[in-house]
């Protein structure tokens, strides 16, 4: 049980205010730079054993990445200033066409397996599972 500390004029304090730092600065969920992003698609395409030779990270208009049969990869670059759950989301995404050409069962149950509730980051980018 927690005390509450009585001071001597009977009032009750709070015994620990934890402090907030103004305004947030909390951004860890952020890229730090493209070079993190690549990074994390080395890590991912390590993990599901895609060879992922080149990795590109530009401006796309109309998609949030693409692959090549020939192991190249391009993210588009508004990716940087989203969440890095998005980020994780399109790079699994992009990573498992390599084995799985369609968004049938079987893609569905990887993406489930490495991501956990997927879902959420479709939405969020409005892709069509
Ligand atoms: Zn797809």
């Amino acid at each position: 049980m927690m005390a509450v500390r009585k001071d001597e004029d009977g009032a009750r304090r709070p015994l620990h205010g934890l402090e907030r730092d103004a305004p947030a600065t909390f951004v860890a969920d952020r890229w730090r730079d493209r070079e993190e992003f690549k990074g994390r698609v080395k890590e991912w395409a390590r993990k599901l054993e895609v060879d992922a030779h080149s990795i590109y990270i530009r401006p796309m208009r109309r998609k949030w990445a693409s692959c090549s049969t020939g192991g190249t990869l391009s993210f588009n670059d508004e990716l940087l200033g989203m969440p890095k759950e998005l980020g994780d989301y399109v790079i699994v995404h992009e990573l498992l066409h390599f084995s799985v050409p369609n968004h049938g069962k079987l893609w569905k149950s990887l993406m489930r397996a490495h991501l956990g509730e997927y879902e959420k980051a479709e939405q969020r980018l409005r892709v069509g599972g």
